[in-house]
């Protein structure tokens, strides 16, 4: 028990029966995990209590999954929900070397898969910052997703304004947006849009806010992290400044925690990189004797955002939605109402 490092020789029919358990679910909780481990245990090996089942436990068994999983590009992976204040870890069964193509293919047809990408280059291309001063969102309002049930004529037709190119301030020339999967994407119906939209906050990739934006959920940032620097960050040139690889970086890590940080708070100089998750940015400056980026020393503010709260017009979407006081996660996480207690 409590061994670190996993050992595929311990691997048995409990272990088997717990990764089973992973195959079905999105996402899970230590302390949701408790009482099936239990189970199990009681079923394959002897009576177990839930309380005897705890973290060291509980991670080895992880370990030991993990150690039989390497070859396969599978892994149990965690994280900590970017808005959970109370901390509490995550796991799932993510594909180490997956793209939403792959992730999706056996449960959505190509045209699709090709909406999904639609929506993930809206929230990381479109509303993804990008350039000196854009607005970090990394989500999509309901109505802009489901418009994106059709397939943009051009690859630039979707964006009029102009948002929606990124320009990579070298040569001057705007570049054009990776729209479709495969290049012969079909439009799919809006009704069939909203359907695929729920699929995908029921398995944990996409959350929707009270306030109605889709943004990347747990898994998804869990399970396409790699991917999503690939895709959007990019990538540095030969003979680039420091500054000019980190003004192209569109998937930045909180400086606290070193977990992606779509959701969260900013350096309120639009030049600087420096991110930090709401719950790290207490931690970050206590003890600090003044609140001020470590990068680039301007005053931490506060008010610069990260997320859905950085879009144009969020408050009057919260106000219409009804959605006042409340944290805005809080009805697409569904992994909050087991035990209280941290579980790292
Ligand atoms: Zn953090
Ligand atoms: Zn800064």
């Amino acid at each position: 028990m409590g061994s670190e490092d996993g050992d595929i020789s311990d691997y048995n029919n409990s272990h088997r029966a717990f990764l089973q358990v992973f195959l079905a679910r999105s996402v899970m909780t230590f302390e949701e995990a408790q009482p099936i481990l239990a189970n199990i245990l009681s079923v394959h090996d002897r009576p177990t209590h839930i309380n005897d089942v705890d973290l060291p436990l509980f991670r080895s068994y992880i370990h030991t999954i993990n150690a039989a999983l390497s070859r396969l590009d599978y892994e149990i992976r965690h994280t900590i929900h970017q808005t959970d204040n109370s901390r509490r870890a995550v796991y799932a069964l993510v594909n180490t070397t997956s793209d939403p193509q792959t992730q999706l293919a056996t449960s959505l047809s190509a045209d699709e898969v090709a909406f999904v990408k639609r929506v993930l280059d809206a929230m990381f291309d479109t509303h993804g910052g990008g350039h000196a001063g854009g607005r970090e969102v990394f989500a999509v309002k309901e109505m802009e997703a489901i418009q994106l049930a059709k397939v943009p004529r051009g690859s630039n037709a979707a964006r009029d304004s102009g948002v929606g190119m990124s320009n990579d301030g070298r040569n001057g020339e705007t570049q054009q947006l990776p729209i479709v999967v495969g290049g012969s994407a079909a439009p799919i119906t809006m009704q069939r849009a909203q359907e695929v939209l729920d699929q995908m906050v029921e398995s944990g990739f996409f959350e929707r806010s009270d306030a109605g934006y889709y943004s990347l959920g747990t898994r998804g940032l869990m399970e396409l992290r790699a991917w999503l620097q690939e895709t959007y960050d990019e990538p540095a040139q030969e003979g680039d400044t420091p500054e000019e690889v980190e003004r192209g970086k569109r998937i930045r890590f909180c400086e606290a925690c070193r977990d992606v940080a779509t959701v969260g708070q900013r350096c309120a100089n639009q030049e600087c990189g420096f991110r930090l998750h709401d719950f790290c940015v207490q931690k970050f400056f206590h003890g600090r004797r003044e609140k001020k980026c470590p990068k680039c020393n301007t005053e931490w503010t506060d008010k610069s955002f990260v997320g859905e709260r950085a879009a144009r017009g969020y408050a009057e979407s919260r106000r219409r939605s009804g959605a006042g006081g409340r944290r805005s996660n809080a009805t697409s996480r569904r992994t909050t109402n087991v035990g209280d207690e941290d579980s790292e």
